[in-house]
């Protein structure tokens, strides 16, 4: 069967290393993308250079019209969708919650929670057997925050990598006869340039005393779990974790 798979955020970071790495495998790759343009047409000519099909699809998942454009031009371009890869993820400035105003608990919520939620709705209504679908998998990315909590930094993205985590296990049982699996990893400290986005940039050199592996992970050690959730040889397992956090 011809695999087709969607990354969210699939430009830079983690889900660029996940779209790279499924085009190996034999995906055709919907590299989605909210604002970098660039970064997002670099992944696609990559995965060409080396043979394989991709395409950039420019998409905020937190807005429902933008998924639903999403979903119907991967439908139309790529065909039957077989595997989601909800990747997209923000988080913003450290700080203590008692200072955080909410808007900014709506944006991280609206991007980390609505957005997979957006996504895999989607997914559901064309990969169900009931839906005349032929079933598929989904990998929601995490975090090994949803159960450390990110004291001091940002518990705001700590709880809607909870909420990730708790939807995960629901949909894989609500989903399994269906024929779709849903699993999830939970990245520990992995080098991209999300930790300046948290005023942070070395923020892994800081921290990784506290990983008994003493390094950060690289987003290629994240998709090799990716991957291997979304495959065959993952066809007995839904409802669970890969935590890539070198012990943590
Ligand atoms: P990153 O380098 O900052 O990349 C984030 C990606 O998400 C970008 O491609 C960005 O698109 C996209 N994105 C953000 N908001 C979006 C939206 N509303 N709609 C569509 N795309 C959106 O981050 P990363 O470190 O690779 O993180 C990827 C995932 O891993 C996230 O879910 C994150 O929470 C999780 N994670 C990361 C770490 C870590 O240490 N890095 C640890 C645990 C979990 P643009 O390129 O267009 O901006």
């Amino acid at each position: 069967m011809k695999k087709v798979v969607i990354v969210t955020g699939g430009g830079r970071g983690i889900g660029a290393a996940t779209s790279v790495l499924a085009a190996q495998r034999g995906y055709a790759v919907c590299v989605n993308y909210r604002s970098n343009e660039a970064s997002a047409n670099d992944v696609v000519s990559e995965i060409q250079q080396t043979g394989g099909k991709a395409i950039s699809i420019q998409a905020d998942v937190s807005v429902e019209a933008d998924v639903e454009r999403l979903f119907q031009t991967v439908d139309d371009q790529l065909g039957t969708l077989t595997a989601l890869v909800n990747n997209a993820g923000i988080l913003e400035l450290q700080m203590k919650m008692e200072a955080m105003p909410l808007d900014r608990w709506q944006r991280i919520f609206n991007t980390n929670v609505f957005g997979s939620f957006l996504c895999t709705r989607a997914a559901v209504q064309r990969m169900s057997r009931s839906h005349g679908g032929q079933g598929g998998a989904i990998v929601n990315v995490s975090s090994l925050a949803a159960y450390t909590g990110s004291p001091f930094e940002y518990l705001d993205y700590a709880a809607s990598k909870g909420a990730l985590d708790t939807m995960t296990i629901g949909l894989a049982k609500e989903v399994a006869e269906e024929g779709i699996r849903v699993n999830a990893v939970r990245p520990g400290f992995i080098a991209t340039t999300m930790h300046a986005d948290g005023g942070e940039p070395n923020r892994i050199e800081r921290v990784k005393a506290q990983v008994p592996m003493k390094r950060g992970g690289t987003p290629e050690e994240v998709a090799n779990a990716i991957l291997w959730l979304l495959s065959k040889e993952a066809s007995f397992t839904t409802g669970t974790f890969i935590d890539v956090a070198g012990g943590r």
